[in-house]
Parts: structure tokens; sequence; C-alpha cells
């Protein structure tokens, strides 16, 4: 403390380098909390700092580089009265004291005001992204909720499923393959079944083009209307069908058809 109950340069300085105890840096801490002119002072010793603060990265400081500073500040005109100082130092010895360091916080200042348009820039660039990107969410949730109720209409358990002939000619039983062969996305609509014993279950067939042998495509128990869905079995993607089939197979299903077509259709696209 000075004579007057100010903090001298010595003790700011100290308390800015963060070199002192604890218990000295809340007195000054508390000090200054009341005292213009000593923050006005601290700040002076700040704009000295920064300009090592600003020009290296955060480390302890060297070997007596506190002492060095602390010298150099002694060194200084010395000034009686910190009041004064606040009060009526004139401009041109402030000006002096910066000496050439002066214009490096105005370059810093720019510096970091263009880095502060490039951020800005790059944040509303990425808040636009960032607005198309949830467009583009929330259409694919759009579409994902579309695709959920079509599938929900298909293959609800309550759904009525009625199949429309000509005449009164009782419905055969037919079944309606939808094939996307890229996908290996298959919907199969089958209609007007005939019951089956427990042992046994209907499964359908996929009869490449290339002529090998059928692929499995799933098993389906029609309910008691005589309906049945198979959607999305899992398949292979890209293998062309030249037609489908169903068959009667065990109820575990089989590998290879092991009894005659009951169901069979050709593809009539390529
Ligand atoms: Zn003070």
């Amino acid at each position: 403390m000075t004579g007057n109950g100010h903090n001298t340069q010595e003790e700011l300085a100290s308390y800015a380098m963060r070199g002192l105890p604890e218990e000295e840096s809340a007195s000054i801490r508390t000090h200054l909390q009341s005292c213009p002119p000593c923050r006005a002072e601290l700040a002076e010793v700040c704009g000295d700092l920064a300009l090592l603060g600003i020009a290296v990265p955060l480390q302890p400081l060297p070997e007596g580089a506190r002492e060095r500073f602390l010298q150099r500040i002694a060194a200084a005109p010395a000034v009686q009265s910190q009041e004064t100082l606040a009060q009526v130092t004139p401009i041109t010895v402030k000006t002096a004291r910066r000496g050439p360091g002066f214009w490096v916080p105005w370059a810093v200042a720019a510096a970091m005001a263009i880095t502060c348009i490039a951020l800005g820039l790059q944040n509303r660039a990425l808040n636009d992204e960032l607005q198309d990107e949830s467009k583009l969410v929330s259409n694919l949730a759009a579409k994902a909720s579309q695709a959920q109720q079509v599938l929900e209409v298909l293959t609800a358990p309550n759904a009525q499923r009625v199949t429309l002939t000509q005449g009164k000619v009782p419905a055969e039983p037919t079944a309606r393959a939808t094939y996307l062969p890229e996908r290996g996305g298959l919907i199969l609509l089958a209609t007007n079944l005939k019951p089956l014993p427990e042992d046994k279950t209907y499964e359908l067939w996929v009869i490449p083009a290339n002529g090998k042998a059928p692929v499995p495509a799933g098993l389906f128990r029609p309910d008691a209307s005589g309906t049945a869905t198979l959607v999305l079995p899992p398949l292979p993607a890209g293998v062309p069908a030249k037609a489908f089939g169903v068959t009667i197979e065990k109820a575990s299903g089989s590998d290879s058809p092991t009894a005659p077509l009951v169901l069979s259709g050709a593809t009539t696209g390529s």
C-alpha cells in the first residue's frame, strides 16, 4: 500500500501477473472494487502486460522475468500520487510511456475485428447449412411417416381386404407381388387363400431371370378371411426376377421348393 492507502504499481503488476499470495490478492481485489484510481492504474499496468500476453502463448514466466518487469516499472518516472495520475496526467506523458508498443494493441484489435467478422460470416454460413439440414430432416421425416402409414394400412390385422371380381364367381386365391430388384424390396398381398393345417405354411419364391435356383422370399399364413401380407422379407438386392411362385411347405419353410406351385406369375417388365 502507498501512504494514502492505494496500491503501488508494483503490487498491481504482481496482482495482474497472479504473482501474489491469495490473501494479498484478495485484499487488493477488495480495494480495487471501491477505488477507481487504482482500477485505472491496474488497467495501465495490464496494458503493458497484455503486450506480453498477446505475443506468446500462456505459460509460466521465464526465470527472473517478474523481477526484470518490476525493475522496469521502478525505473519509469515515479508518480507521486495516483489520484493525480488518474486525473491530470497529460496525454503526451502517457503516450511517451507506451512508446513504440502503443500501436501494437491497435494492430491486435484490428486483427481481432477482422477475425470476428470472418467468424461471423462463417457462423452465418453454418446457420444456413443447419437450416438446410433441418429442412432435409423434416422432409425425410414426412416421407418416412407417409411410408409408415402406407405400411400400417396394408398390414393392419383389422383392415378390410376385398377382392373385386366380375359377376358372382367366388374369388379365386390370388397374390400380388410388388418387387424392386435393385433393392431386394418386396411386398406381397395375398387374398382368398385356402386355410392350411398347423404344420404347413405358404412360402414365396423369387425365380431369378438368370435361370438360377428359386430364392426363398418368406413364409406366410392366411388369416381367417384368407388374407396374408408379406412386407419386405430379407432378400438379396440385385436379383432380377423372371417369375414368382408360392408353394405349401412344412411349417418351418424350405430352402428350395419341395411341392408343386399353388400360385405363380411371371413378371411383365424387363
Ligand atoms: Zn486505491
